[in-house]
């Protein structure tokens, strides 16, 4: 059952006003098809909006954070805060706790998010659908170079296969939840 996603998405809200408008489409179509939300846990920018959308919209939202961050931002009263010792940790119980991972715009902290969630179903630690929601294009330069790396040998093209990618929330969790991997294992030859 499709029930916890982890977003990956800013810590800040970037320049245009789209990006909100954005995160309030992707977070009620979370709360429409009554999936809880699973993050980061802090309150800066696209994430803390998302969070706060889906609250007051009486969504779940649990969020996993490091010791270090939560002693210096503000708090949102969350459906439930896991605080861990360190970003390992963090990673770990959030890959634990979601069905499946979707990035939103963002900057290095979520392309590090994403980029290891994908990492991780690639070696086979994990088979869970990874989503990339890509609002005008957002995430375009990303993809061109992700098939760069396939063309020249670095990538797998069934592993890009499994990238799911949509500008849509709706479609991008509809396809989601239809997920079957097309990748097996970076070790096949
Ligand atoms: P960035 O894309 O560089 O803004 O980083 C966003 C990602 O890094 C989020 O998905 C969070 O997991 C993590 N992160 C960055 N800043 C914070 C913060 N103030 N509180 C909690 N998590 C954060």
């Amino acid at each position: 059952m499709f029930k916890n996603i982890c977003v990956f998405c800013g810590s800040s809200f970037g320049t245009r006003p789209s990006y909100v408008e954005d995160v309030h489409t992707f977070a009620q179509a979370l709360v429409t098809r009554n999936i809880n939300l699973v993050y980061g846990g802090g309150n800066h920018g696209l994430m803390g909006e998302l969070a706060r959308y889906v609250l007051e919209r009486k969504g779940e939202v649990v969020g996993v954070i490091p010791k270090k961050i939560h002693e210096n931002v503000q708090h949102i009263e969350l459906t439930d805060l896991i605080i861990v010792d360190d970003m390992h940790q963090r990673k770990a119980k959030m890959y634990e706790l979601a069905d499946g991972f979707i990035a939103l715009p963002g900057g290095i902290g979520t392309i590090e998010e994403l980029a290891e969630s994908l990492t991780w179903q690639q070696i086979g630690y994990h088979q869970k659908p990874i989503g990339i929601l890509n609002p005008n294009g957002f995430y375009d330069k990303l993809l061109s170079l992700l098939e760069h790396m396939t063309n020249e040998g670095f990538l797998k093209a069934n592993f890009l296969k499994n990238i799911i990618i949509s500008d849509c929330p709706e479609e991008l969790l509809q396809k989601m939840e239809n997920f079957k991997p097309a990748y097996v294992s970076k070790w096949d030859t």
